[in-house]
């Protein structure tokens, strides 16, 4: 019985360790915020997207149990609005397209898409209304045709072509030896880093989604792929709602408005030229610009 009365001790021991671990396992994930499963609730319809305007109303969300990112944040773009997102280096302006793209849940208020609670559709749905172009885009281990492809797989080749042409990637596949057939390395190192933003602009173009969200590269290109990415961006923006993190002078004084984010706070907007003559924080952090680019830290 003593024997018996020990392994039973032993093995509640060990549970206890157990549940302990699946604790500890439980709280790291919280921490890192590793996107939990989202799913639809049961019979959740699909967003539809005739025009593309997005309402942040009360929106309240917070990391895990850290501090707030935003308390009560209210944000309307219209349809076709160019929003640009500047501020200091933690001021949500990833974790603003995070809550948009659903990636986290929002702990109070909603988020509108045409007047549809993001939260009440399908995922899907949100999915295909949003192209990305991120600012290090990740491409598969397959050749560049394939990775333009991807973003929608039912287009056509002829389709995949057009927003080659259109985001200015014609020219570099076709020099390749093996042209669109080119395989782009592990997570594309084969591409130099304009043109692996090119093939992420293609995508774009054909997934054919009014909205658009651009987290901008922070370093400089040469000035002719430069200009191919600008020329290619401007043209990727005409007729859809983009809102973008900006860093590039001549993409930020373009924007319709330019919204500055500082603690989860918008602490000013406006156009370009509105908020220069204002003479406030961007003013200042327009005047700190270094080789074209907005500093995205302020110290
Ligand atoms: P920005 O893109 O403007 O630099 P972020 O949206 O990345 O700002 O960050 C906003 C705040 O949320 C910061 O205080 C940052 O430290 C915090 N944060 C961002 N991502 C996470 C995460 N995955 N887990 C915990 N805190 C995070
Ligand atoms: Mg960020």
């Amino acid at each position: 019985a003593a024997i018996l009365s020990n392994n039973v001790w032993n093995l509640c021991a060990r549970f206890t360790d157990l549940f302990e671990n699946l604790g500890i396992i439980d709280a790291s994930l919280e921490t890192l915020n590793v996107p939990h499963a989202i799913a639809d609730l049961p019979g959740a319809p699909d967003l539809k997207v005739p025009r593309g305007g997005i309402t942040f109303e009360g929106v309240t969300f917070r990391h895990g149990d850290g501090t707030p990112v935003f308390t009560g944040l209210g944000l309307v773009i219209r349809p076709g609005e160019k929003v640009g997102l500047v501020g200091p280096s933690g001021s949500g302006k990833s974790t603003l397209i995070r809550l948009l793209r659903r990636q986290y849940e929002v702990q109070a208020g909603r988020i509108l898409i045409d007047n549809q609670d993001i939260a009440q559709i399908t995922l899907g749905s949100l999915n295909r209304a949003i192209a990305e172009v991120p600012q290090d885009p990740g491409l598969f281990h397959r050749t560049i045709g394939e990775n333009i492809h991807y973003a929608r797989p039912e287009a056509s080749w002829d389709e995949v072509l057009r927003a080659a042409r259109q985001a200015h990637c014609d020219g570099f596949i076709r020099r390749r030896p093996n042209g669109y057939d080119a395989v782009v390395g592990e997570r594309g190192v084969l591409l130099s880093g304009g043109e692996r933003q090119r093939v992420a602009i293609a995508r774009a173009f054909l997934k054919q989604a009014r909205i658009l969200l651009l987290d901008e590269a922070t370093s400089a290109l040469d000035s002719e792929t430069e200009h191919a990415i600008r020329d290619a961006l401007w043209k990727l923006f005409e007729g859809r709602t983009v809102i973008a993190i900006a860093h590039r002078l001549s993409t930020v004084s373009r924007m319709d408005r330019i919204v500055y984010m500082e603690g989860g706070q918008i602490r000013e907007e406006g156009s370009h030229e509105a908020l220069l003559a204002r003479g406030g924080a961007y003013a200042r952090l327009w005047a700190r610009q270094v080789d074209g680019f907005i500093a995205d830290e302020e110290d």
